[in-house]
């Protein structure tokens, strides 16, 4: 394929193939996520990881692993990102547990941090209300 716009089957300068495709697109959702956590931090005017940066790099490290074994076949590029999904994984394990500790104020709904006593927002006790007045809420 010769054309004005791929130059000896060239797309700035790069040979494509699907594989390559795969694997620009893992570098750029890869790189996204630096974008992603950089934003959230200004954003909150302190270093802030949200769970996007966790996706973002489970999704580049899969999608640049895939073009490693199925493309490029390099021993080195496949042992880099081999086994990166673990710790990703792990975070998001713990960001979707963290979230889920927080307790909802009854009176005007603010999700309240983790073993918060009383709403942030109204002050109303949320410890009786949230455990049914036993302390077994913190088990496990
Ligand atoms: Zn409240």
């Amino acid at each position: 394929m010769d054309s004005l716009l791929f130059p000896g089957g060239e797309f700035l300068g790069i040979k494509w193939h699907i594989w390559k495709a795969v694997g620009w697109l893992g570098n750029a959702v890869f790189f996204s996520r630096f974008v992603v956590q950089w934003y959230a931090t200004e954003k909150r005017k302190q270093v802030v990881v949200p769970s996007a940066f966790w996706w973002l790099s489970l999704t580049g490290s899969l999608l640049l692993l895939a073009y490693a074994l199925f493309y490029q076949k390099d021993s080195v590029f496949i042992f880099a990102y081999a086994f990166t999904w673990i710790p990703y994984i792990r975070n998001l394990v713990i960001h979707r547990r963290h979230k889920h500790a927080h307790i909802l104020c009854p009176d005007c709904g603010l999700n309240c941090p983790p073993q918060s006593n009383y709403c942030l927002n109204c002050g109303t006790p949320l410890k009786a209300v949230n455990d049914g007045g036993s302390e077994t809420a913190h088990a496990g």
